[in-house]
């Protein structure tokens, strides 16, 4: 491998690093090296340096929809995450950098009096991750109010484009399968009353305390599966939860992996649980819905790197 002595000394390096320290699931082994960049100059430099190096990568944001597999990855992982807010206003939009986490874009926003990103209140992850995954709650996704986003190509060109280019639908963007990178992205806000937005504020994150687990005793990576889509433009989308109940619900386990028990749609880390035990329990559990239902359950976390009795002709690391 060869010696990162290009990359600035603010880029930290973490050689061997377990991954399983970087994923809400407190789950996965180690990558080669991982490289923790916070700002868009840091993520930059590390895309162009590894590109020219012809060293393979994976990115990831705060790993909270992600299963890292037990024997880890053989490829290095840039960490795009900031612990301060990288937040600019410009008129009615907002410029961010991708590696801000949505609860602090959500505060930020609601604090200066500006609606239209308070429902991501307390939900886990970076913006760039958001973006991907096209995350939301109570109806409302990032797609909805995201004007432009600056990304990076896997071999470090720039480009800038246009929210209707990304793609959006339920939880997918194509950046699921271009792999290019949120380096920042201008969201549309509009003015509206800072107390009221912090009142809601506080009750997204109480109903949010009383559903989902707490990552600190309950480790796990939100929910496994999407929704149900409507089978006709008139239907409304299915929660997948109502069915998981009723093929076993929290009765189901395989291993340390637990289903939540508010929640038949949310595995977690049970004492020895092993990632393979999170993989096998979603296979239960889409098998079970397949054969009560007929339902194809489609999974909303992604999985890195490799599973016993994962699908054929997989390529990608993160799948
Ligand atoms: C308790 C809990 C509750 C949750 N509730 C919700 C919810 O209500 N709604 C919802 O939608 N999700 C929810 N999630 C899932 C998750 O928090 C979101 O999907 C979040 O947006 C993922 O962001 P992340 O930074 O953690 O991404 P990661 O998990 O690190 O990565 C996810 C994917 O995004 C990619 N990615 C990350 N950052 C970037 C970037 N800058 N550029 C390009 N690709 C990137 C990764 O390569 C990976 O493919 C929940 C998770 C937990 C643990």
């Amino acid at each position: 491998m060869p010696e990162m002595t290009l990359l600035s000394s603010d880029i930290q390096l973490d050689k061997k690093a377990p991954l399983a320290n970087y994923t809400t699931f407190r789950l996965g082994g180690p990558c080669p090296v991982l490289l923790n960049c916070r700002t868009p100059q840091q993520l930059e430099q590390a895309v162009v340096y590894l590109s020219s190096q012809h060293i393979p990568f994976i990115l990831i944001g705060g790993g909270s929809n992600l299963v890292v597999s037990d024997e880890g990855v053989d490829c290095h992982v840039i960490r795009y995450v900031n612990e301060t807010p990288l937040i600019e206003r410009d008129g009615d939009e907002l410029i961010v950098a991708a590696s801000t986490s949505l609860d602090a874009l959500a505060l930020y926003a609601a604090q200066a009096g500006l609606e239209g990103v308070n429902y991501t209140s307390g939900i886990p992850g970076t913006v760039g991750g958001a973006v991907v995954g096209n995350a939301g709650a109570f109806g409302r996704q990032i797609g909805d109010v995201l004007v432009s986003a600056t990304l990076l190509t896997k071999a470090g060109i720039k480009k800038n484009v246009k929210a209707k280019d990304l793609g959006f639908r339920y939880r997918h963007s194509i950046l699921k399968e271009t792999e290019d990178i949120v380096v920042s992205v201008r969201l549309q806000v509009k003015p509206a009353d800072s107390k009221k937005l912090l009142a809601e504020r506080d009750e997204t994150l109480a109903l949010r305390k009383s559903k989902h687990p707490d990552l600190t005793t309950h480790p796990c990576a939100g929910s496994v599966f999407r929704n149900i889509e409507p089978t006709s433009k008139a239907g409304k989308r299915q929660a997948t939860g109502w069915f998981l109940d009723q093929v076993g619900g929290c009765s189901l386990k395989h291993g340390g992996a637990l289903i939540f028990d508010k929640h038949a749609n949310i595995i977690v880390k049970g004492p020895g649980c092993k990632a393979q035990d999170v993989y096998e329990l979603s296979q239960k559990m889409a098998a079970l819905a397949k054969e009560k239902f007929n339902l194809d359950l489609v999974r909303e976390i992604r999985m890195v790197g490799k599973f016993q009795g994962m699908p054929d002709g997989i390529q990608n690391i993160m799948w």
